[in-house]
């Protein structure tokens, strides 16, 4: 069984002080007058027993007195290190306004800041000193049944850049929201940072930073770092799915490719991220009633998202009925250089697949005049970018444009929302990786989409997890989306609303497990045995704070 569903029943033997200090059992106040009789906690907590309802309003009535989102997201991860329960039990309940707490964008706030808001105990940090010992590293971790890891070189933090060890705040946000999007327990989760250095001069010369104060190891000796964590974690934890997260560039799709075949890995950056933007685009496809294989899409930026993106849109196109060259010649890529056309000879290996037989233009407004795309699809981290001319020309081919601007945080979005309903009469089909809220004009109100990456990771984890795939393939990202495009309801679709409400996503998990697990099954992938009732069974195994 994965949950643990009382640890109280645990036979830990954990009683009185020592019980409070336990964040996977304390209850505070919550302990009942003979849980408190029965684990020798009389004394230690003030009389009064408190409902974990009564604990929440409390946490919420604190956290809205906080001044500001930093002193919001420390009082946060303090109650998580000191009562997972409570936590866990808030945070679910209040998901639409804590999550930009927890995660993007405050997280990323709380990255730059980690110096200062370090506390220990919540993840391991694996210090390319230990090299060739990280065995021993990894036998301190307290817990012995880890099923999922996030682990970062905390080399690319949000579109923050190098963060170094600072970037531990990612792993563990993300593993807060694998516990209350999908019900992962938190004592199976493991966040870990790898540090080889930083190329962060302003972190290279604080003595207040907590990670190595040295520049970034690369090449072979980064290579054989990386080796040995993954080699050492899988024989530890040989259930875990391990997700990489926030690395470089030229490590990130290197790496995926390296370990996928090999182990249970994956990337959110390229293949979550593609998962959320497919369901968006299919999502919108329901308002346009077209074919996703009928589609020509652009992209600014092509990097870990604009390619992932990319690969899984030209894979689902296949499953349409395209050979693999001709979904490709369907997506079209502008990079800080350009058009990405063959015959450059500055492309990057994970550009040259989609580098098709075009004369170079050199701007994205003359790339839209040129291609007539019927998407456009911003994660090139660069603000301002889809301009109103640009806008109106996807206007004009199209009677509704799909503009996803997903650069993060909100000031890197490549428009607005209301620029794209503005500038396009309203018929934009608009979503953006940070929130924007509703927008009114004359008198009508649009409802922009946020392709939040939280829409699929947690479902996906939780479906390897519950079936034990050994590896984790596209078409498990493909039916993740395709699942969370059937929750999608026809009054959301005609709100303009291409995502489920974000207070529904443990149901919306729930359903992407299952169909994560099913193709694990079909594929026979899966090491675990299928259980009569996939749906009961992933129900009865996710994680319910109470
Ligand atoms: P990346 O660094 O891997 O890629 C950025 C790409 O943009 C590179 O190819 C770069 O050449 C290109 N670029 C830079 N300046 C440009 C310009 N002026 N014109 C055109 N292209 C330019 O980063 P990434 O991981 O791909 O992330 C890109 C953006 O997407 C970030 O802002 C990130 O926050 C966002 N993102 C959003 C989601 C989401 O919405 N769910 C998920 C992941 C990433």
């Amino acid at each position: 069984m994965i949950i643990d569903k009382d640890p109280i029943q645990d036979k830990l033997h954990v009683d009185g002080l020592d019980l409070l200090r336990k964040p996977s059992l304390n209850r505070s106040m919550a302990f009942t007058a003979q849980e408190r009789r029965d684990y020798k906690l009389r004394g230690l907590l003030p009389p009064r027993v408190r409902t974990i309802e009564e604990q929440a309003k409390n946490v919420l009535a604190n956290f809205h007195h906080k001044n500001t989102n930093l002193e919001k997201y420390v009082y946060l991860m303090d109650l998580q290190s000191r009562n997972h329960t409570l936590f866990y039990y808030t945070l679910m309940r209040n998901l639409p306004e804590m999550m930009p707490i927890v995660y993007t964008p405050t997280v990323g706030l709380a990255c730059q800041e980690y110096s200062e808001v370090y506390v220990s105990g919540r993840g391991l940090f694996i210090s390319e000193d230990d090299c060739g010992e990280f065995d021993q590293v990894l036998a301190n971790w307290p817990e012995d049944d880890v099923r999922v890891i996030v682990v970062t070189d905390g080399e690319r933090i949000l579109g923050l850049g190098d963060l170094g060890a600072n970037g531990m705040g990612i792993p563990i946000g993300k593993l807060a929201l694998y516990t209350s999007c999908a019900g992962i327990n938190p004592r199976q989760c493991l966040p870990i940072t790898i540090d080889v250095g930083t190329e962060n001069s302003h972190l290279l010369e604080d003595p207040k930073y907590i990670g190595l104060s040295k520049h970034r190891t690369r090449g072979e000796k980064y290579d054989a770092i990386i080796d040995e964590f993954i080699t050492v974690a899988q024989r530890r934890f040989p259930k875990a799915v391990i997700q990489f997260e926030d690395f470089g560039n030229q490590n990130a799709f290197r790496l995926l490719e390296k370990y996928r075949h090999q182990y249970r890995v994956f990337n959110d950056d390229i293949q979550g991220t593609a998962g959320v933007t497919l369901a968006g685009a299919l999502s919108a496809l329901r308002i346009t009633g077209q074919r996703l294989s009928e589609q020509t899409i652009l992209f600014l930026g092509a990097g870990e998202a604009g390619i992932g993106i990319g690969n899984l849109i030209a894979s689902a196109m296949v499953s349409e009925g395209l050979s693999l060259e001709q979904a490709r010649q369907r997506c079209w890529f502008v990079d800080s250089k350009g058009l990405v056309v063959a015959g450059r000879s500055d492309l990057a290996e994970h550009k040259r697949a989609f580098a098709h037989k075009h004369e170079f233009v050199a701007d994205l407004l003359s790339a839209v005049e040129a291609l007539r795309p019927t998407m456009l699809i911003g994660a090139s981290g660069m603000p301002n970018t889809f301009t109103q001319p640009i806008v109106e020309a996807m206007a004009r081919f199209n009677q509704r444009p799909v503009i996803f601007a997903l650069s993060n945080p909100t000031s890197k979005s490549e428009c607005t929302a209301e620029e794209a309903y503005r500038w396009s009469d309203g018929r934009a089909i608009f979503a953006s990786g940070s929130p924007f809220p509703p927008v009114t004009l004359d008198e009508v109100t649009y409802n922009p989409g946020q392709a939040n990456n939280s829409y699929i990771f947690p479902g996906v984890g939780l479906g390897i997890v519950i079936s034990g795939a050994r590896h984790i393939t596209d078409s498990m990202f493909t039916a993740a989306a395709r699942a969370l495009v059937e929750q999608v309801s026809e009054d959301d679709l005609k709100s303009g609303q291409i995502y489920p409400p974000l207070a529904t996503i443990r149901a919306v998990s729930a359903n992407i497990a299952e169909a994560v697990a099913n193709i694990a099954y079909d594929e026979g992938l899966a090491e675990n045995p299928k259980p009569q009732s996939l749906t009961t069974y992933i129900q009865s195994q996710m994680y319910d704070p109470q």
